[in-house]
This record gives C-alpha cells, structure tokens and sequence, in this order.
C-alpha cells in the first residue's frame, strides 16, 4: 500500500493549498467573496473550503469561454494537435494517479483502491479515447438531385462544426470520472467550457484543472465554477452565451436544467437517475451471479444512477440467491476510503443518509422485511450498511424510487415471459442486468428492456468506447463512445452550385 500512502500525502498538500475559480487560465476568487465548505464524509468534518461562485463568476467564465472558442490558439490548434494534447492530459492523469486516486477518496469517502482502479485511470482512458476522434470528425458528400433546376450542378456536402460554449454540471459520486466524460469529447471537438462541479466533491476536478494547463491547455479553453447547484449550476443552465448544457444528476434537477435552458433553446444532454433491473434465471451460475447481483447494487455504495436496485430473481432459486446476496452485503468491510481493507466508505453527505435512511424507514413502515442492514452503521461518518430488502412492490417508495445508496429490493418473478413487464415498470431506463447461461433466453429478452445499457452476466462494465445513457426519464443523448461526439457538434450543410 506504500503508493496509496503517498498518494494520501501528495493529496494532503494539495488540501493545504487555497482553492480558486479557473477563469481564463487565472485562478481567482468568486466576487463576491465567499467560500463553501468541503467535508470528509468518513468523518463528517470539515476537510477544506473552495470558492461559492456565482452567476457573475459563471458570466466571467462564459466570456472567456466565448472569447478561447474563437482565439487562434484554440480554433486553429489542429485536430491531429489537439488529440496529442488530450493524449498527454491522459498521461499526466497517470501520472498523478495515486495522488487523484487520494483526493477522491477523501472528498467523496470511496474506498481508495477502487478510485486507483477504476477512477482514476477510466478517467486517463477517456481523455485518450477522445483524442483520438479528435482527428475522424467529418462529414459527407450527397449527390443531390434537386427536381426544380434540373440543370444545375451542385457540389453538396456536411461539415461538423464544434457546437460552441458548453455548460457542464456534474454531480458527486464519481467526479473525476463524470469530468472526464464531460471534458474528453468537449475538446475533441473543439468546444470550450465552463465546468461545475458538485458542491460535495469540488476537490478532484480543481486538480484536474490544474493538470490540463500544465498540459499545455490554452487559457479560458476549460473554466471551473466550483458552487451551488441553486446558484452558479442554475446560472450555468440559463446562461445565454453557452450553447449546451452537458447534465448528469437527478432526474428532478434534469427536468430544471430542461426548463432553464429553454429560454433560448440551447442544446442540451442529460444523464439522470435510474432504477435498473437485475435479473437472475435460475439457469444462471450462481457464483457468479451471487457476487455480480451485489456489485451490481454495491459499487460505489450504491451511488451510481445504473445501479442494479431491483434485483428479480426466478422463484428456483430465490432463496439462495437472496441468502448469498445478503451473505455478501454482510461481508463487506466498511471504513474511511483512505483505510486499508475498506470495501465501501461512508456516503457522500449527511443529506444522502437522511434521504437513504428514510428510504429504509418507509420501507420498514410499509412492511418491508429487511433482509440484513437496514441501518446507519456509525454515529460519526454518513455509514449506512449494505442493505437487502424483500418483499417491496409497485407502490413502494423502495421499490419506485431511485434510493442512490446501498440499498436492493429483491423480488421473486416466475417466469422468463413475466420479466419485460415488471423490469420495465419504471420512469426510468438506463441500464439492465440479465444472469443467465442460457443465451437464447438472454438475446431474446434484451430487445425487450427499455434501457440503455444491458448488461449480461456481468455488471458495471464502462468503457469510453461503449456509449451510455438513458431510454425513457433516464437522459437524452449519450455519453462516451462515437456517440457522444454528435452531441457536441453542429452539422452544416453545404450546397454549391457549380
Ligand atoms: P443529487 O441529488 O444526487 O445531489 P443533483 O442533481 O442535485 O444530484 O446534483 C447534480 C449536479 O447538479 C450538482 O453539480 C449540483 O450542484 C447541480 N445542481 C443542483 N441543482 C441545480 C439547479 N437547480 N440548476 C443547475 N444545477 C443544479
């Protein structure tokens, strides 16, 4: 564990530092002098404070967006130049792995070798996914066929222009990780902009921030507001000079940045919450299935909009399947992210816990049985126990609602012709789980989940080149992946009579 421990050491000088606004390439205070407070969730303490930027800081940022978008050095940096750049993002990504790896886990609470294996190096992937594309973003020529001047010629073709000034909210449960989604196909396009990260994490993205100037990243190309969702997010969402709005959060909050953005039709994508099912076939392997259904839920303390929260399991093997679930949720070692051996940290906030822990109580109010957890696990910390729950159907809070904790609802089915139905019965559809070795049943059943990502005998598989997000109140648009770099361009086209 010798990197991990330098890696917490490097973090902790970082903490020391002042934490600023990057507007333009400058790190500034917000105008009007305030700060907010960043907490260890481990501990519920007070870890450091960042600037509480505002609509004026989020206007100053915008100009300087506005200002890059259209400087030289950016606009005409080439594309072969600006995947080379995003390449050497990666690289110094790497490079500080152990020391991100520290800052996120102290910021957020996850276990620090999971933000060193996953995280952190997702993130570095992603920048260098994307920089590749910086370099196969093209058009096509038509051979247009127009019936009122059949005598002309014409020379037609597309070109895919950056969509501009892009507002960035991300939220809190993987933020390094939710940046570099954001950020990597931004630049690969040659868009600017203004990034805000959650209130609860601002930690990580300041760092990151650091990294891509000494990169080499032109001034005002990326602007950070670190701020209030209410305050600088809400004026991200409104803000007339940015062209699109990038949102990944709660579904509830997606449907405000809709709202704000309407005023003047600015473009915009969202990644939102979900309720995904995970089903288990009887035919499934069990030891595989057992571990995988509980990662599924989990991972990341259940913070992760795909969660596998609805976890349908064939009568056959209902019991055991819930028995080892639970085994497994019992196993599982909480702690403070930076400890070694920890398996799941605390969540991220005391708000979480409140809103976890009432999940829990309706549950057990509306008779619920509670498997095993079902509880908050330490006076100090926002610790809730890995909990399984049985018994909740339509109606249920638990059952209808995203939770974004620790927490699973099994549900017994009978039939592989019941499931569409019931996994279906959500506002939500990002992701899906099937466990099965039967890959009949599988590939006939996948067609039929409203989500957008399936998952078969695995979970929580990412990857910057397998787009992701949501059917139904789950996103519009995707992130990662050739998909996403459609959502950050303009597609002109081009008629030439000749
Ligand atoms: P959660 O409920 O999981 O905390 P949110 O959707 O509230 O998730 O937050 C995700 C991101 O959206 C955060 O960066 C947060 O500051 C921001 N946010 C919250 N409220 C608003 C809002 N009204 N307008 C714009 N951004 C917001």
């Amino acid at each position: 564990m010798a990197t991990t421990i330098e890696g917490a050491s490097v973090a902790a000088r970082f903490l020391e530092q002042p934490k600023r606004l990057l507007i333009d390439g400058e790190w500034v205070e917000a105008r009007h002098g305030r700060t907010l407070e960043v907490f260890d969730p481990a501990l519920g303490e007070v870890i450091d404070h960042v600037q509480d930027g505002d609509r004026d800081d989020v206007d100053l940022a915008v100009t300087a967006a506005r200002k890059a978008l259209e400087d030289s050095a950016w606009s005409r940096m080439t594309a072969s130049e600006r995947g080379r750049l995003m390449w050497k993002i990666g690289e110094i990504i790497y490079e500080h792995a152990d020391e991100l790896a520290a800052i996120e886990s102290l910021d957020n609470g996850k276990p620090v070798g999971v933000a060193r294996a996953a995280d952190v190096p997702l993130a570095a992937d992603l920048f260098q996914y994307m920089g590749g594309w910086a370099t196969k973003i093209f058009g096509h020529t038509f051979q247009i066929s127009v019936p009122y001047t059949p005598d002309a010629q014409y020379h037609a073709y597309t070109v895919k222009e950056p969509i501009g000034v892009v507002g960035q909210i991300i939220p809190w449960n993987f933020p390094l990780l939710m940046a570099a989604w954001k950020l990597g196909p931004a630049l690969a396009t040659g868009c600017t902009v203004v990034l805000k990260p959650a209130e609860q994490t601002p930690l990580s993205v300041l760092r990151l921030a650091e990294l891509m100037q000494e990169a080499g990243l032109p001034d005002g190309v990326l602007n950070v507001i670190t701020g209030f969702g209410e305050t600088a997010g809400a004026a991200v969402a409104a803000h007339p000079g940015i062209d699109k709005v990038a949102f990944t959060g709660s579904t509830e909050v997606g449907k405000m940045i809709v709202k704000a953005a309407a005023g003047d039709l600015k473009r915009v994508t969202l990644e939102l919450g979900g309720k995904s099912p995970n089903v288990v076939f009887a035919d499934a392997d069990l030891e595989t299935a057992i571990p995988g259904a509980a990662n599924a839920i989990f991972f990341n303390h259940g913070q992760c909009c795909c969660a596998g929260s609805r976890l349908y399991i064939q009568h056959k093997v209902y019991d055991d399947v819930l028995a080892g679930v639970a085994g497994k949720a019992e196993s599982i070692k909480l702690g403070r992210g930076l400890d070694e051996g920890t398996e799941m940290g605390p969540l991220v906030s005391a708000e979480q816990l409140e809103r976890v822990t009432g999940f829990i109580e309706s549950g057990k109010v509306e008779g619920i049985r509670t498997v095993t957890g079902g509880r908050q696990v330490s006076p100090n910390g926002y610790f809730v126990a890995p909990t399984v729950l049985d018994g909740a159907g339509p109606g249920n809070k638990v059952y209808d609602e995203e939770i974004f904790g620790p927490v699973v609802t099994a549900i017994p089915f009978k039939e592989p012709e019941d499931v569409p139905a019931v996994a279906n019965e959500t506002i939500y559809g990002l992701a899906a789980g099937i466990w099965t070795n039967d890959i009949s049943k599988a590939h006939r059943l996948i067609p039929q989940l409203k989500a957008g990502t399936v998952w078969v005998n695995t979970y929580n598989v990412f990857d910057a080149a397998l787009p992701f997000g949501g059917y139904k109140q789950s996103g519009w648009g995707r992130e990662m992946g050739e998909e996403v770099i459609h959502e950050y361009t303009e597609t002109k086209s081009v008629c030439i009579a000749i």
